[in-house]
C-alpha cells in the first residue's frame, strides 16, 4: 500500500485525504495548527489517521508522496528535508486530476479569477453541462472528484496550487492578468511569480487552448520569450484580434476558426472594463465548448457577480455604497476607480504589500473627492494623495470609516470601499472586512 502524507488539514487537505483513501492509499494527515472541528469530524468519520499542533517527522518521512496545502511555504525546514530525501511533493490539483476524466478548464491570474471562474461555471451549467466549480473556491477539487465526478470542472487556481503540479494539464487555460502580488512567497522576484502562473500551460499540447489578456504587457512579453504549445486565443479591449475576443463598436466580438459571435457590451450584468475582459474570457471558453449563443447572451446579462467584488450594497439619500473588499492590491482598485461614474468617497487602507500608489493618481484626481483611510498605518496613503484630494480622514474602525464617508458624501456620490491592501491589521480577512462594511452601511 502506498503511503500518502497530507500536510495541512484544510479544505484541500481533507478533500485529498478522502480521495486518497478511496483510491487505496494509506493516508496520514498532519497539521501544525489545531484542525477545525468540521474537518476533524470528516477525518474521524472516514477512519483517516491524523495529528494536529505539530508534525511527527518520522511518520512524514515514510511517505511515498506528500500533498502540501497551498498555504504552506516552500522554504520551511520540513519541506526542505522532504525534498532532500527525494519524496515527491505535489498539490491537491495534481493529485486529484489523476482520478478524473473530466475536461478541465483552469483559471489563474492576479485578479479576476473568482469572478471569471464563477461566471464561466454559471454559463456552462446553464448550457446544460455536468460541470463542477473547484480549486481555490468552495469545495475542494479532490473532495468533489471523490464524491461527485463530473464531465467538466472549472478550476480556480492560485500560483501556489500551480507550483505543486507535475503532469496536470487543463484542456483550456485562462490567464486573466499578472500584476505584482504575493511576492513574499517568490523571493521578492516578479519573474518567479510570472513563471509560476505560466505553469498552467506547461503541459498543454497543440490540441489545447490558452486564453489570455493581450492588453497585459507582462503577459505578452513573457509569451514572446517563452513560447507555449497550445492554441492561443487572446482577448483585448484595445487591440484588433484575429483569433480570440476584441471590441468592435461597443460589441464584444469573438472569432474562433472564422466563426464569429457578437454581443453588445451594454448587456453585461457586471460593470467596469475589467468585467468586459472577464466576460470575454468566459464567453471564449463557452464558445469553445459549443454553448449556444442565446445561452451565452442570457448568462452575460443575468450574472449578479460575486460577494465583495464591486458589490452594490445600498443607496441611502441617493448615495450608492459599494463593497469591493476583495480588492487587496493596487491593480484591482485601479479597475474599481476606473468604473466609477460619479464623485467618489474612497475608503482605502490596511496592510500594504509594497504598493505603488502612483498609478492611481490620475484616476484619483479625476474621480475621488474624499479619502477615508482605514488602517493602523496610513502614512503612505496620506503621502501619496494628500496633495490631490482635499479631504483626507483617518479612521481605525469600519463603523467610523462609514460614518465619516456618510458625512462627506452628497446626493449622487458613491462611497467605495476598495482597500488596495490586505485586511489583517483590523479584520480577520477580506470577507470579515466586507461584511462589517455592509453591516455599518445598514446601521446608518
Ligand atoms: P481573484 O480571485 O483573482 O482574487 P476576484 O474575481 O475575486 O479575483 O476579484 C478580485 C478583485 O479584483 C476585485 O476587487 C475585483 O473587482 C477586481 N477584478 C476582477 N476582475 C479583474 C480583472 N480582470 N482585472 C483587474 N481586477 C479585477
Amino acid at each position: 500500500m502506498k503511503r500518502l502524507v497530507i500536510l495541512g488539514a484544510g479544505e484541500s487537505g481533507v478533500g485529498t485525504a478522502l480521495l486518497g483513501k478511496q483510491k487505496g492509499y494509506d493516508v496520514f494527515v498532519s497539521d501544525k495548527q489545531k484542525i477545525k472541528e468540521k474537518y476533524k469530524q470528516v477525518l474521524i468519520h472516514n477512519e483517516i489517521n491524523w495529528e494536529e499542533e505539530g508534525h511527527t517527522e518520522a511518520t512524514i518521512f515514510q511517505a511515498d508522496v506528500v500533498m502540501k496545502s497551498p498555504g504552506i511555504p516552500d522554504n520551511i525546514l520540513l519541506i526542505k528535508q522532504l525534498k532532500e530525501k527525494g519524496i515527491p511533493i505535489i498539490s491537491e490539483i495534481e493529485f486529484a486530476a489523476q482520478y478524473t476524466n473530466a475536461i478541465l478548464i483552469g483559471i489563474t491570474g492576479s485578479n479576476g479569477k473568482t469572478t471569471t471562474a464563477t461566471w464561466l461555471h454559471y454559463l456552462l451549467a446553464q448550457g446544460g453541462l455536468n460541470v463542477g466549480l473547484a480549486g481555490n473556491i468552495g469545495d475542494s477539487f479532490a473532495g468533489q472528484v471523490a464524491k461527485n465526478n463530473r464531465d467538466f470542472f472549472v478550476l480556480e487556481l492560485s500560483s501556489f496550487q500551480l507550483d505543486g503540479i507535475v503532469d496536470f494539464k487543463p484542456h483550456i487555460a485562462v490567464l486573466t492578468n499578472i500584476s505584482p502580488d504575493h511576492l513574499d512567497r517568490y523571493n521578492y522576484n516578479f519573474e518567479e511569480y510570472v513563471a509560476s502562473k505560466f505553469k498552467i500551460a506547461e503541459n498543454q499540447t497543440e490540441e489545447d487552448y490558452f486564453i489570455y489578456d493581450a492588453d497585459d504587457e507582462v503577459l505578452v512579453e513573457w509569451l514572446k520569450n517563452h513560447p507555449i504549445k497550445s492554441q492561443k486565443l487572446p482577448f483585448s479591449i484595445s487591440k484588433k484580434i484575429k483569433n480570440g475576443a476584441s471590441l468592435e463598436s461597443e460589441n464584444i466580438k469573438i472569432t474562433i476558426d472564422n466563426n464569429e459571435f457578437k454581443m453588445p457590451t451594454k448587456i453585461l450584468g457586471l460593470q467596469g472594463s475589467h468585467n468586459v475582459k472577464n466576460a470575454m474570457a468566459a464567453s471564449t471558453v463557452a464558445k469553445l465548448l459549443s454553448i449556444r449563443k442565446a445561452t451565452i447572451r442570457e448568462c452575460m446579462e443575468n450574472f449578479q457577480g460575486v460577494e465583495h467584488r464591486l458589490e452594490t450594497v445600498l443607496k441611502i439619500q441617493n448615495v450608492t455604497y459599494i463593497n469591493d473588499s476583495k480588492a487587496t492590491n493596487v491593480n484591482a482598485t485601479f479597475y474599481a476607480l476606473d468604473s466609477m461614474t460619479s464623485p467618489t468617497v474612497w475608503i482605502v487602507g490596511g496592510v500594504d504589500k509594497g504598493n505603488l500608489y502612483e498609478e492611481l493618481l490620475p484616476l484619483v484626481n479625476e474621480k475621488v473627492k474624499a479619502i477615508i483611510c482605514l488602517g493602523i498605518d496610513n502614512k503612505k496613503i496620506m503621502d501619496a494623495f494628500g496633495n490631490v484630494v482635499p479631504i483626507m480622514i483617518e479612521t481605525e474602525s469600519m463603523q467610523d470609516a462609514v460614518n465619516a464617508a456618510y458625512r462627506v458624501a452628497e446626493r449622487g456620490d458613491t462611497v467605495l470601499l476598495s482597500p488596495a491592501c490586505a485586511s489583517f491589521d483590523l479584520f480577520e480577512n477580506y470577507e470579515d472586512r466586507g461584511r462589517q462594511f455592509k453591516e455599518s452601511v445598514r446601521n446608518l
